[in-house]
């Protein structure tokens, strides 16, 4: 068995982008040659999050309209005084900001439609996501 760590950046262009990184999970797993285990994706900022679902891109914006209007920007809160980014720090309070992987036959083992995405909320800007594998 392996315990493998690995960093990628991730440079997103919009305030809010959910970015898909499934095929750096994937070709890290075939470069590594881990067949079966689990992989974490973990985001080390408290304004981004990772999630898996489908990346349809009408829905992508249906997740983007829904966050905004669940979660305003400038709604009186306290932490704007400070650097004016609270509706990004709440965004990603509810979406968390790591998932953990089956892995099987080389792959990523998720369902037909999943796919892993790092979810920017405070951008544009250099992000990074550590990827941990235990696996053989
Ligand atoms: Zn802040």
């Amino acid at each position: 068995m392996d315990i493998i760590n690995d960093e990628f950046n991730v440079k997103s262009g919009k305030r809010v982008e959910i970015i898909d990184i499934t095929s750096n999970l994937n070709d890290l797993l075939k470069k590594q040659g881990i067949n079966q285990g689990l992989v974490n994706v973990f985001a080390r900022h408290s304004t981004a999050g990772i999630v898996i679902n489908e990346n349809e891109s009408r829905l992508i914006k249906d997740f983007q309209n829904t966050l905004e209007a669940l979660i305003p920007e400038n709604n009186n809160y306290g932490h704007d005084l400070i650097d004016n980014n609270a509706d990004s720090h709440i965004r990603a309070f509810f979406i968390g900001n790591s998932q953990t992987i089956p892995i099987k036959m080389g792959l990523l083992d998720l369902g037909t439609w999943q796919k892993v995405f790092f979810v920017e909320l405070d951008g544009p800007r250099t992000r990074s996501f550590a990827v941990t594998i235990i696996g053989k």
